[in-house]
């Protein structure tokens, strides 16, 4: 049976990470929409060039092209066993093109993951990513320390500046919120509270994936 993975919840809820770490534990890819959009924006290519100025203004890149990238990326061989979706579906319009490219592939489980948004803009204001490798430092590394991954230089994320912040905030009430209603009823839809130490988080997460548990709900409510 293929893990297959959607990770939902606001900017800032840890999805990427959680992503990753679950990605490795299970060995499937973690596709992050928003790592394939810095790529492209870094290499300079047609779509980076379409996405750059989107992006930096809290802004969602259009389905089409989003889906479009999504598309190829599942049709890819490494997917056969699974995947790790961060960053997508991001709409509802997104949510139905990937249940049909979904659909005979294996059950799909959604993990939801809340966190109240006074955290939220702590976290992607106090945030940075290595500029090099494109990688999220720990919460807590000094910001002039090198990247622990390839020792690049660790700078702030162009959308992380408060005022964008704000509007990324909107933009996830209006267009990615209601992704929950689509999937809620689903038999392996689970929420997750996300604020809490990361491994804390991870271990939770686990703990849902391996016990074929139909349905969970956080321990502490309350949170975006
Ligand atoms: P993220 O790294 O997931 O926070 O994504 C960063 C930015 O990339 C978002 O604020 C959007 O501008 C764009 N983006 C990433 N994924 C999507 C998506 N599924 N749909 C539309 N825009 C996206």
């Amino acid at each position: 049976m293929p893990l297959n993975v959607i990770v939902l919840g606001p900017p800032g809820a840890g999805k990427g990470t959680q992503a990753e770490r679950l990605a490795a534990t299970f060995g499937v890819p973690k596709i992050s929409t928003g790592d394939i959009l810095r790529e492209a924006v870094h290499a300079g290519t047609d779509i980076g060039r379409q996405a750059a100025e989107i992006m930096s203004a809290g802004q969602l890149v259009g389905d089409e092209l989003m889906i479009e990238i999504v598309r190829e990326r599942l049709s890819r061989a490494d997917v056969a066993r699974g995947f790790v979706l961060d960053g997508f579906p991001r709409t509802v319009t997104q949510a139905v093109a990937l249940d049909e490219m979904l659909d005979g592939r294996g059950e799909v489980t959604v993990l939801h993951i809340t966190v109240p948004e006074d955290e939220i803009v702590r976290r992607l204001t106090t945030r940075r990513i290595c500029e090099a490798c494109g990688a999220t430092a720990d919460p807590g590394v000094a910001p002039v320390a090198p990247c622990a991954r390839c020792g690049g230089a660790l700078v702030q994320r162009r959308d992380d500046g408060e005022a964008v912040i704000r509007q990324r905030l909107q933009v996830f009430e209006r267009e990615t919120r209601p992704l929950v209603a689509h999937y809620r009823r689903r038999p392996r839809f689970f929420t997750v509270d996300g604020h809490t130490a990361p491994g804390e988080v991870a271990s939770r997460i686990r703990a849902l994936i391996g016990s074929g548990a139909s349905a969970a709900v956080a321990t502490r409510s309350g949170g975006a």
